[in-house]
């Protein structure tokens, strides 16, 4: 067996492992595609069959640890099309849910504008206009994220030339508040 081979009987061993002790929490930093199951409902469900992965027309869904798909916004952003939804036969994305997700937007200190450099690049690359930028006396002008217009569609993730935007659970987010 390949060293590949071998390391990927290993995660999927791992999550099915976590699965059957009720660890149904992602691991953190984790984003299943749009319309994802609570993760105990999604881990039991998916098949790893990668159709949402080959779905998604902005390729932005991979196959992740254990080969259950992820999302990776350095890749680019979620449109909210529903391909990857429709396309998976075991029900384990759902559109019926309410929300695709629930994702913030957190800005790390890599920020330009933390480092009195001028920089909108998020800003710019939100259509929902959710950054805005408060002036500050003697400083650049600081990124503000307001939560209730971002609808987590991850395009400021690519923009920022620092890759200093993530998105996370919201979850998480109280967490580290
Ligand atoms: S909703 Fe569309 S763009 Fe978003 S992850 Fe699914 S297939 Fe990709
Ligand atoms: S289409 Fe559904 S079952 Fe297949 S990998 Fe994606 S989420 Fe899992
Ligand atoms: S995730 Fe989308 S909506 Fe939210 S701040 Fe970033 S670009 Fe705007």
């Amino acid at each position: 067996m390949k060293a590949d081979q071998i390391r990927e009987s290993l995660v999927t061993a791992l999550s099915r492992r976590r699965f059957l002790r009720g660890e149904f929490s992602a691991e953190p930093g984790v984003l299943r595609p749009p319309w994802a199951l609570p993760e105990s409902a999604f881990v039991g469900r998916c098949t790893r069959c990668d159709a949402c992965v080959a779905a998604c027309p902005t390729a932005i869904l991979i196959a992740g640890s254990g080969g259950f798909p992820v999302v990776d916004f350095a890749r680019g952003e979620c449109t909210f099309c529903g391909d990857c939804a429709r396309a998976c036969a075991p029900g384990a994305l759902d559109m019926a849910q309410p929300q695709p997700w629930q994702l913030a937007v957190r800005i790390d200190a890599g920020c330009l504008a933390a480092a009195n450099i001028v920089c909108r690049s998020c800003g710019d690359s939100c259509q929902s206009a959710a950054i805005r930028f408060r002036p500050q006396v003697g400083m650049a002008a600081q990124p503000q994220v307001d939560p209730a217009a971002c609808n987590g569609c991850g395009a400021c993730v690519r923009a920022c030339p620092q890759a200093a935007v993530a998105l996370i659970a919201r979850s998480e987010a109280t967490i580290a508040a």
